[in-house]
């Protein structure tokens, strides 16, 4: 049975305005912002591949983000992969029939055993799905492993953030090289985007694209669905992060 049919019959409401039925409802749908815009923190990470999202992380995105995550409103993903998929292929550009290559930033298998599930996962093939329905090759390839423990982020300012995750991911040993090929034939070549679902400091897709570099894979941009706006001062001895959506990158 759909998840969406489940929601339904289970007595659902919309995630944004409370309304009973689906999980969003048509309204609250069409009002979500979908424009890809340039989302650099500021600071942005030294060598931060361009990112793309489609709205700032508060209001109605904030809220389906977390829904889906933490509330396991399954039906979410087809929304917010939808929203994932144009940050996505704005990174397209011509020629149409290059293949996008999505690479999810990896979650740690702890994580995602006390979820019981990996939320990003399902947005991101979600996502591939849509360009495909569009006629844009797109697939997914999770490349990308955790290799230790991290502290967790929340709270920590940018700097801290990037030192707590330097060397953290992995990119597989057999895929890595397959991607890494397809990657380097030029405007030919498969475009790789890292994707994930809200950018904040951009320490932890900045990660990604290290290990995906490290392994010969040229990283093509970032797509994420929300990007966080920081309006609070200084925490944990880091500057934080002034995200201005759009705004010019400010490298560290
Ligand atoms: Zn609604």
């Amino acid at each position: 049975m759909p998840d969406a049919l489940l929601d339904l019959l289970l007595g659902s409401r919309c995630t944004v305005c409370a309304r009973p039925g689906r999980v969003l409802c048509r309204a609250c749908e069409l009002a979500l912002p979908r424009r890809p815009a340039p989302a650099w923190p500021t600071p942005s990470p030294a060598g931060l591949a361009p990112p793309l999202a489609v709205g700032e992380y508060a209001g109605a995105l904030k809220l389906l983000v977390n829904a889906h995550k933490e509330e396991r409103r399954f039906a979410l993903a087809r929304p917010l992969g939808d929203l994932l998929s144009a940050a996505v292929e704005a990174h397209g550009g011509p020629p149409s029939d290059v293949p996008l290559v999505l690479v999810p930033v990896p979650s740690r298998g702890a994580v995602v055993r006390q979820r019981g599930h990996d939320p990003l996962l399902r947005v991101v093939a979600r996502a591939a799905a849509c360009l495909r329905a569009h006629g844009r090759p797109a697939h997914v390839a999770r490349v990308l492993r955790v290799l230790r423990r991290t502290e967790d982020q929340a709270g920590l300012g940018a700097a801290r953030r990037a030192g707590n995750l330097a060397g953290s991911m992995g990119c597989a040993r057999i895929a890595g090289p397959w991607l890494a090929a397809r990657a380097a034939q030029g405007d030919r070549g498969h475009r790789v985007v890292v994707v994930d679902d809200v950018i904040t400091t951009g320490a932890t897709v900045r990660e990604a694209q290290r290990a995906l570099e490290e392994a010969g894979v040229a990283v093509h941009g970032i797509a994420t669905v929300a990007a966080t706006r920081r309006r609070s001062g200084p925490t944990s001895g880091d500057r934080v992060p002034d995200y201005r959506f759009g705004a010019r990158p400010t490298s560290v």
